[in-house]
């Protein structure tokens, strides 16, 4: 999670609200909230391990060196393994990233950075770590948005004649960029539209709902925070007898499916709303 609003405005902000966002929940993005209170999604940011000294500090991307990586050195909690995006709709079950290939079009292995310590180390699968130098990680040939349903995009083969030896993040941003605008305008929108319509005149409800309490916010915060809170409260007591409902006559699959969630997220929500436990 980016660290500051202004870290969240350039590596964690929600991407374009043209895109898939063209959702009904995007109040907020005009008062330029931090990606980690948007209704749209959120970019998580990566950092590579920060080893004093080492040529892999240089590859942070700018402004997530702070803070988080400090805390490694102190053998304080890992991070991420790489940098990921996801919506505020589907959560885990549609995580992106940014995936490598091999020559041979295989996957490698995460790449393990050990402490100059000598004590553990880190894990990571960022893509910009395989550009074979150290002999720590093979040379990637090329990048493509991958998202954890299993979708893959476009491959990008890497130039290295011309990436030589500039750092690979910067080398290779525009083809990083190009992977990430295909998964959010491309992947997540044909997610949206997979999705079981909802009708528009809840949808347009929900919208007007959202504006109010957004417009209500700027008198008063905490009666919008109290609407919200009864909104909260419609939205639990609306779900329960639907969540009963589709558990009896719907299959886990067929349900995952019209939710754009996978099996998992799928009973966990119904739990949620149905006020069961998930686990029996
Ligand atoms: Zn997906």
């Amino acid at each position: 999670m980016p660290a500051t609003a202004a870290d969240a405005l350039e590596h964690g902000a929600p991407h374009g609200a043209a895109g898939p966002a063209a959702n009904l929940l995007m109040i907020g993005q005009a008062r330029g909230q931090p990606a980690h209170v948007s209704r749209l999604g959120i970019k998580k940011t990566f950092c590579v391990p920060p080893l004093r000294g080492h040529p892999l500090r240089d590859r942070c991307p700018r402004g997530a060196a702070n803070g988080r990586a400090d805390r490694a050195d102190d053998g304080g909690p890992s991070m991420a393994e790489r940098e990921t995006w996801t919506t505020d709709e589907f959560g885990s079950s549609h995580e992106g990233s940014i995936g490598v290939l091999l020559p041979d079009g295989t996957v490698p292995e995460p790449a393990f950075f050990p402490l100059s310590s000598g004590a553990g180390g880190q894990t990571t699968s960022e893509w910009s770590v395989y550009d074979g130098r150290f002999s720590l990680t093979p040379k990637a040939h090329a990048l493509r948005a991958v998202c954890s349903c299993g979708w893959t995009g476009t491959e990008y083969p890497l130039d290295w004649a011309k990436i030589g030896e500039q750092n690979l993040r910067v080398a290779a941003r525009d083809l990083a960029e190009e992977c990430e605008a295909e998964w959010w305008d491309g992947h997540t929108t044909t997610v949206e539209k997979s999705a079981i319509a909802v009708p528009e005149d809840i949808t347009d409800l929900l919208r007007l709902v959202s504006e109010k309490i957004e417009k209500l916010a700027q008198q008063s915060p905490l009666a919008a925070v109290r609407a919200a809170r009864l909104l909260e409260v419609t939205a639990v007591r609306s779900s329960y007898w639907p969540a009963h409902d589709v558990r009896a006559k719907t299959s886990p699959e067929e349900a995952g499916a019209a939710l754009g969630l996978n099996e998992d997220d799928t009973l966990h929500l119904l739990a949620r709303f149905g006020n069961w436990s998930p686990y029996r």
